[in-house]
């Protein structure tokens, strides 16, 4: 019986991931074409897991009901399922697999701007190489694109990629565009709930969480937002995808609000980086307006919107753009949800009544709607999204404004601020968009990110 290499190289996989009979297994096992790996090491007589490297206080002890012992099992990486004592990994040593290399891979036929292009030359550049790089590009400045070059590049090698980003809503968003980009290679995504858990695509998009499974698997890693939630500050993501990685194998980082770490790397130069300062569409990034709320918070508690969050919306310059409202907190989100008829009339000049039933909805991380619902949004049959910082950053609508309520909340810091502001004016049709703090007293965050917007919107003018 012959075994597809595509399937099972590159990974780490516990047994009950790896969908064979136990007679084909064995046989498997036998012939070589996968080894056992203990589940757990011991380094300094402390266990360490083999899959996400967690030791300590997350390797705790059970009642395995599978071999009646008690045991250790790993709480850390549990998400992707359990892994205990009485279990093993296996890895992939039959035949390497060979992946097609492919004559003209890319069908995208756009054009990069200036800087797009001194951007793709140098992601191009890296990937050849095996380098790193670190793309530091403001919200807008059409990143995908960028990295078009290089993967039509690697491609033609016969090289494997693979695009990691923290969120499921962006990898859900990159697929089809990566599809129509690159029709004859072979693209999954792999996030929590993906229909598809294969993993046996030359290209793979996928959530961080998912490069657990994999062992240098990848020639081309590309980290998607390298500073956001949870990926910055989870260890156990930074070990997964320096697994996921063969021994040569270009590294590209995407940032669009790089954090100390990052900045303090490229000026000691020891991260080489290009900066991309400038949207798409060459529009200045809007910058945000603030409006202080006297008693908001004690509205908040009532479950009523702000005073001057009402005022504003009355008076928007482009009444039918969407509306993105975050706030910081899930449960505030809800409790203004059930008072949000107040906002109908502003919906209904956004999307025609008759379009849909529900004009305004929620989303937040634990929302098992949150795809649909934010396709919704992307198709204009709902008008305003009240959501948390789950939104802040990676989905892209045409045409929104922006308030930030209670935005001196300390969930958002000044990343989140620059990246929710990022948000609007993101289409050549619409450029600009209003972004609006509503607040009840300034926070540095606040003020670091309008600097920060400030800052790049004059490196822009200056290119
Ligand atoms: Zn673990």
């Amino acid at each position: 019986m012959e075994l597809d290499p595509k399937r099972y190289a590159g990974k780490r996989l516990l047994r009950r991931e790896i969908p064979l009979s136990t007679n084909t297994f064995e046989n498997a096992l036998h012939h070589h074409h996968f080894k056992q790996i203990p589940p757990f090491r011991k380094e300094k007589n402390n266990p360490y897991c083999n899959r996400c490297n967690a030791t300590g206080h997350h390797l705790q002890r059970m009642d395995c009901r599978i071999c009646n012992l008690h045991h250790i099992y790993c709480r850390n990486c549990i998400q992707m399922g359990r892994v205990s004592n009485c279990d093993h990994f296996y890895e992939w040593t039959g035949p390497e697999p060979q992946w097609p290399a492919h004559v003209d891979p890319c069908a995208w036929d756009g054009e990069l701007t200036e800087h797009q292009q001194i951007a793709a030359d140098a992601i191009e550049q890296a990937m050849k190489q095996n380098g790193k790089l670190l793309v530091h590009a403001v919200c807008g400045a059409g990143k995908t694109e960028m990295l078009f070059k290089g993967m039509s590049t690697s491609l033609r090698h016969g090289k494997r990629i693979c695009l990691a980003t923290p969120r499921a809503d962006v990898v859900r968003e990159l697929l089809p565009r990566f599809r129509q980009a690159f029709p004859s290679v072979t693209v999954q995504a792999l996030y929590g709930s993906s229909p598809d858990k294969t993993g046996d695509s030359q290209l793979i998009l996928a959530t961080t969480h998912q490069l657990l499974r994999f062992y240098q698997a990848f020639d081309v890693l590309i980290i998607d937002e390298i500073d956001a939630f949870p990926y910055h500050a989870d260890p156990m993501l930074h070990v997964a995808t320096e697994r996921a990685k063969k021994p040569d194998c270009a590294s590209i980082f995407l940032t669009a609000t790089p954090r100390q770490k990052e900045k303090r790397q490229i000026a000691a130069k020891t991260l080489p980086h290009v900066f991309v300062p400038v949207r798409f569409h060459g529009q200045p990034l809007p910058v945000p307006t603030s409006k202080i709320c006297f008693g908001m918070k004690k509205q908040l508690q009532k479950r009523h919107f702000p005073t001057q969050l009402m005022k504003w919306l009355h008076k928007r310059m482009r009444p039918t753009r969407q509306l993105l409202l975050f706030l910081p907190t899930v449960v505030m989100a809800d409790s203004l949800q059930t008072e949000a008829q107040i906002l109908q009339p502003f919906a209904e000049k956004i999307v025609p009544k008759s379009q849909a039933q529900t004009l305004i909805t929620t989303v937040h991380a634990a929302d098992k709607d949150r795809e649909a619902k934010v396709q919704a949004f992307r198709n204009r049959e709902t008008a305003i999204i009240i959501t948390t910082t789950i939104l802040e950053r990676g989905v892209t609508f045409p045409s929104v404004d922006v308030a930030i309520i209670d935005a001196g909340h300390d969930v958002f810091d000044e990343a989140a601020i620059v990246q929710i502001a990022g948000r609007a004016g993101r289409s050549p049709a619409d450029p600009t968009g209003e972004v609006v703090l509503f607040h009840e007293g300034r926070s540095n965050a606040m003020d670091d990110a309008v600097q920060a917007i400030q800052d790049m919107n004059k490196m822009a003018k200056r290119l």
